[in-house]
């Protein structure tokens, strides 16, 4: 039935309930905006161009995930040319929190730039921060953390021994995967990282940090588990992709595999003596 009178402030908070239940956790207008009636917007060329290069994007991905909006679409070739700039990861935390060409950073809480050691020979790269990343501005820290954490400590390892970043450091609205145009745009932020920390070894976690650092559409659960050469950036080091800890969350059994890749990260360490 039609409402035509105001909500009182239990009606109100109910509404809100129903939001958060259904997933909607953030306010992006004032005014409520009819999706269905609009035309996609247009990428710049250049833009759309970059985005294939340099991930392209899986199968009906870029259909699912909604296009960054037209207004933010800018040139990853800025963030290139900033990223170069920095001589030092403190530098670049500077940088990234100073730049405004991603629209993720217009609703995330803060930037969420890395946690643990920068001197680790072990880098970890995970999608995008999280509700709780967002409200303490590290990755890592919510229920998917907690389980990495102890996967981590299953092979003798914390956040001393290794260094965690995402591919983008602003929490995507809602927690939707990043668009190929953000992945884009905060592409040459996350090599300059990986070239300043110099890691002897990444660990991808789940499909889509494997698509961006490794700059494939193949699925996660083809590549998980096996080692490669990787330049990142203009840093050589060798890499493998495991699967998210949230995706395990979701799907206990897969955690077998997960703890066979956890095994091959410590056989790896241990034949290069690291950690
Ligand atoms: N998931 C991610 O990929 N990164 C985080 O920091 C938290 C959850």
């Amino acid at each position: 039935m039609a409402q035509d009178r105001p909500l009182n402030p239990s009606e109100l908070l109910s509404v809100l309930d129903w939001y958060r239940a259904a997933g909607v956790d953030v306010a992006v207008g004032e005014e409520p905006v009819n999706r269905f009636a609009q035309r996609p917007p247009v990428r710049p060329a250049e833009v759309a161009a970059a985005a294939t290069e340099s991930r392209p994007a899986p199968q009906g991905l870029a259909e699912a995930a909604p296009a960054a909006p037209a207004s933010f679409v800018t040139d990853p070739g800025e963030a290139r040319g900033l990223a170069a700039t920095a001589q030092s990861l403190v530098e670049l935390e500077a940088i990234v929190g100073a730049y405004d060409g991603c629209g993720l950073k217009l609703r995330a809480t803060q930037l969420c730039f890395a946690d643990g050691n920068p001197q680790a020979q072990i880098m970890l790269i995970g999608e995008a921060p999280g509700a709780e990343e967002d409200r303490q501005g590290k990755p890592f820290v919510g229920k998917s953390g907690q389980l990495l954490d102890r996967m981590l400590a299953a092979i003798g390892l914390d956040r001393t021994k290794v260094y965690i970043a995402n591919t983008v450091p602003w929490r995507p609205p809602g927690n939707r995967t990043p668009t190929p145009e953000e992945l884009a745009i905060c592409l040459p932020f996350l090599h300059r990282q990986v070239e300043l920390v110099a890691p002897k070894v990444i660990l991808t976690l789940g499909g889509p940090a494997m698509q961006t650092v490794f700059n494939t559409t193949i699925g996660i659960l083809k590549m998980r588990g096996r080692w490669s050469e990787l330049t990142v950036g203009t840093h050589g080091v060798e890499a493998m992709p495991t699967l998210h800890p949230a995706y395990l969350l979701r799907n206990p059994a897969a955690k077998q595999q997960a703890w066979r890749d956890m095994l091959s990260l410590k056989q790896k360490i241990d034949a290069l003596g690291i950690a």
